[in-house]
């Protein structure tokens, strides 16, 4: 195959087919074939926000499992044929910051996030993956296709967002925004040994899954500030940490921080998009004096992450396919899926696409 066909932000706010040529598999490489595909809200973000800025002709996509068709000849563990997890973030290995311990920054901030960002992403007949060895895992007997791509960006940064929450053993946990995202930290915050995991969302079928994920508590933010229902729920006490997941510019940070106890944590997995500040409420904050920590990150990625992630699925720790709410066959209806993320209908949670490709 000399070229693919793959799904693509044109421009800002346009998104159309494109041909192009299959890329060159560099020595530490691999070439992949998409078997099942997901989009992301990011896509979202990206296309129709300008959260990134602009790109031409960009594949999208950056959530995939798939079989290898070709590696270079440096690559040690994987072959053409295997079946494979992609991990959302493919980072370069060998740079200070994943040396530091953040490659998922490495070369730049959120430079790990190389797919749909820098460079074509998952939304194609073929697709590029540097440093194999490293940005591949291989897909275990037992786990589905569908259920392995939500490990690759949804568990992974929903994960992430509870394991950055300082969550201790029978503490508290707020969720704000319960799409894929916030739906895996309610998910992580359980397997960290949160006691009570209050969730503020309100879809019907969020909800479903947020209680069989673990939540204890919905909160719902129609009907007031998400921080007056914590404190009425928890005797004005508030919670031990707070996930951001979902929500806006305008209230969610000041409802996070002011549902946080002093020397609480809020974590946060949104990508903010826009305003161009974040407003960190003054008194809320303890006048910057409270011990509130606030952290964030980019989605981890790598071989061990995802065989991890893989490993709680297999072992019946969480289901990750409860994410899975809409499932489409062919690579043409990418573009639906796509759509039916942008237009967010009730009923859905994620929908995947499931690809037989020559
Ligand atoms: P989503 O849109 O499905 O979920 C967000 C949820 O927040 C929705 O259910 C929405 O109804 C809800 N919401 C809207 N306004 C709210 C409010 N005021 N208060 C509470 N909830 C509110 O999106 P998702 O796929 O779950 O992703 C969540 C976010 O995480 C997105 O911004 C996405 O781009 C981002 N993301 C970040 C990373 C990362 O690496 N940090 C990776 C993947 C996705
Ligand atoms: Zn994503």
């Amino acid at each position: 195959m000399a070229t693919f066909k793959g799904f693509a932000m044109k421009r800002l706010n346009e998104t159309g087919w494109v041909e192009k040529e299959v890329p060159e598999c560099g020595p530490l490489d691999a070439i992949i074939k998409p078997t099942c595909v997901s989009p992301c809200t990011s896509d979202i973000h990206t296309v129709w926000e300008g959260a990134i800025g602009d790109r031409k002709d960009m594949v999208l996509g950056h959530e995939a499992v798939g079989e290898v068709v070709e590696v270079g000849n440096l690559v040690q563990n994987f072959k053409p044929g295997d079946k494979v997890i992609v991990p959302a973030i493919t980072p370069d290995w060998d740079d200070e910051a994943a040396q530091r311990g953040f490659p998922s920054q490495t070369t730049e901030p959120l430079g790990g996030w190389k797919f749909s960002n820098f460079k074509d992403g998952v939304f194609g007949e073929r697709f590029h993956v540097n440093l194999a060895d490293a940005n591949l895992a291989h897909l275990p007997d037992g786990l589905s296709d569908e259920g392995a791509c939500m490990l690759v960006d949804m568990w992974s940064t929903g994960m992430m967002g509870s394991e950055n929450a300082n969550i201790p053993l029978g503490g508290s946990v707020l969720v704000i925004g319960i799409g894929a995202v916030g739906l895996s930290s309610i998910a992580g915050s359980k397997l960290l040994g949160a006691g009570r995991i209050l969730a503020a969302g309100t879809r019907p079928i969020s909800v479903k899954v947020a209680k069989e994920y673990g939540a204890t508590d919905i909160i719902n933010y129609r009907e007031g500030a998400i921080d007056e229902q914590v404190r009425e729920l928890t005797d004005g006490v508030g919670v031990d940490s707070v996930i951001i997941a979902g929500g806006n510019l305008e209230n969610t940070w000041k409802e996070a921080i002011a549902s946080a106890k002093a020397g609480g944590t809020v974590s946060n997995v949104n990508y903010l998009s826009g305003a161009d500040n974040v407003l960190i409420p003054r008194v809320e904050w303890g006048c910057g004096m409270s011990n509130i920590t606030i952290t964030n990150g980019l989605c981890p990625g790598g071989r061990v992450r995802m065989e991890r992630l893989a490993d709680l699925a297999l072992y019946g720790r969480q289901d990750p396919e409860l994410l899975v709410t809409h499932r489409f066959d062919g690579l043409e209806k990418i573009e639906d899926a796509l759509y039916l993320m942008k237009d967010k209908p009730k009923d859905l949670i994620k929908p995947v696409v499931r690809l037989d490709l020559d």
